[in-house]
């Protein structure tokens, strides 16, 4: 006899495999709230009555890069989210403390930003490990360990394996495409500014790549949720 659990679980796996965890990665701009639900392991959103924003940075640190982002924060005493890559971590630590030192949440990004579609999940695990352990070397503000899959690419299995951990896997709701060259600076604003609400939780990259878009964007996104009553905080 199957218990209604089973079925219940059967039918989320047959949705994940069929329904496209591609619409979570693909250039969707938006997490809209259905999709939110039919993927509920995942934390896309923050629940919160509160103007309250989750701006999250992929990829740092990177010198120079990260150290603008933290001043851009600092000036509206805004708190956010870094989600760094182990190795980047190992290659600037003074930079990874200075995060830590703003007051900013760190969350795990593997080690050398690995897609979880193409390893196994025995090498995924083993990046998000190392770096987890890189990571609780330092003290930490938050005290959930937090972890976000490059490219939004993360099977069930390595969900389930994760969740079993005790991580919690954060995606997003809205992303700016920062990273994106066919992208100019004024859209990714623009996508940041319309689609963001009570607790959203908003992507940019503090990486080489992004940088022109992300720093044309920030100071504007900043500004002008500040001048509507919102606060900025970190996940956890
Ligand atoms: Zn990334």
């Amino acid at each position: 006899m199957v218990n209604s659990k089973q079925v219940a679980g059967s039918k989320v796996e047959y949705q994940y495999k069929e329904t496209t965890i591609k619409l979570m990665h693909s250039l969707f701009v938006h997490i809209p709230k259905w999709f939110q639900k039919l993927f509920s392991e995942v934390t896309w959103s923050i629940d919160t009555e509160k103007k309250e924003l989750f701006l999250t940075f992929d990829d740092g640190p990177t010198p120079e890069i990260t150290d603008w982002v933290l001043d851009q924060l600092a000036m509206y005493n805004a708190k956010a989210t870094f989600f760094c890559i182990g190795k980047n971590i190992q290659a600037h630590p003074e930079l990874f403390e200075k995060i830590i030192a703003a007051g900013h949440h760190i969350g795990n990004h593997t080690f050398n930003h690995l897609n979880g579609w193409k390893v196994s999940a025995q090498n995924y695990l083993n990046s998000i490990e190392k770096t987890q352990r890189l990571i609780t070397t330092y003290k930490l503000p938050n005290k959930t360990p937090i972890f976000r899959p490059p490219y939004g690419k993360i099977s069930p299995f390595q969900i389930r394996k994760l969740n079993r951990l005790n991580y919690q896997i954060v995606l997003w709701n809205v992303l700016s495409g920062d990273f994106d060259k066919k992208i100019l600076p004024k859209t990714c604003t623009k996508n940041v500014l319309n689609y963001s609400g009570k607790g959203s939780i908003i992507v940019f990259h503090d990486s080489l790549k992004a940088a022109k878009n992300m720093k044309a964007s920030l100071p504007k996104v900043l500004a002008h949720f500040s001048q509507k009553g919102y606060t900025f905080s970190g996940i956890l």
